[in-house]
């Protein structure tokens, strides 16, 4: 399998967020995390990430069979993990381009891959962006200085693009998308992801994105735990019903 998570607790500030987290992700696979407001959805995203505000208590998480816990951010990310945050960060003086070239080479670098030459770059940047409909000047703007919450997002599937990861790991990328702009994403998803080498989970508040990109699995997080797991019909349920019904 390709990501397994087991009996994961994490804390925050001492506190407990995560408490018993179990998921297996196999590839090819596309599972989508729903749940109420502080269920700890994005905290999974950060754990996972290694942010080091996250602390890890007990649990294990293996990524192709390695450790991931053990690994430093950047090793994570050169063993093909990809995470969409919720809130994109903002660079300042960095462009777009300079920026994603470095994670990209350095990737490639971890991985005993030669780094890709200015030239080679720009032609797979400029290829990814014209796929979501990103306008090519945006690539050398500040990172995400000034980008619109749909264009961040947007901005987030280019990166994925040229990163190519084995696995994404995306929360909240439906948030503050319009209809075509959410249609544009959802593409860019299934183009860049579905396939039977890669995978991803979806963290989502809504089913909607879940129109666009079809999940194989809908696991229910709620007070740190999965409570539930169930086909795509499970989101349509939780849409009518709400969490209340499902936590109950
Ligand atoms: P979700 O993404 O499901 O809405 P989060 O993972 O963002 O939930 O948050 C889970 C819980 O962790 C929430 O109750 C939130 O208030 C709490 N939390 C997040 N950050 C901190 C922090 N720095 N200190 C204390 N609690 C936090
Ligand atoms: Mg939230
Ligand atoms: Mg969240």
């Amino acid at each position: 399998m390709m990501l397994r998570i087991e009996d994961l607790h994490a804390e925050i500030d001492g506190k407990p967020i995560l408490k018993g987290l179990s998921l297996t992700v196999n590839a090819g696979e596309v599972h989508a995390i729903m749940g109420p407001n502080g269920a700890g959805k994005s905290t999974l995203g950060y754990v996972l990430g290694g942010r080091a505000a996250y602390e890890v208590t007990a649990g294990s998480v293996s990524l192709e069979g390695d450790d991931l816990l053990e690994m430093e951010a950047h090793e994570r990310a050169a063993a093909g993990l990809f995470l969409g945050f919720q809130y994109p960060v903002e660079i300042p003086g960095i462009s777009n381009l300079h920026f994603l070239r470095e994670a990209l080479n350095s990737q490639r670098r971890a991985r005993g891959e030669a780094p890709l030459s200015g030239a080679e770059f720009l032609k797979v940047a400029r290829a990814q962006a014209a796929a979501l409909g990103m306008d090519a000047e945006m690539l050398k703007r500040p990172v995400n200085v000034g980008f619109s919450g749909g264009e961040k997002k947007r901005n987030e599937m280019v990166q994925m693009g040229i990163l190519d990861p084995r696995i994404a790991v995306l929360d909240e990328t439906d948030s503050g998308l319009d209809i075509d702009a959410l249609r544009i994403v959802g593409d860019g998803i299934n183009r860049i992801m579905r396939a039977p080498d890669k995978a991803v989970v979806l963290i989502t508040h809504y089913q909607r994105l879940l129109d666009y990109v079809r999940p194989d699995f809908v696991h229910v997080l709620a007070d740190g735990r999965i409570i539930r797991s169930g086909g795509p019909e499970l989101a349509l349920e939780l849409e009518r019903e709400g969490y209340g019904a499902i936590a109950a």
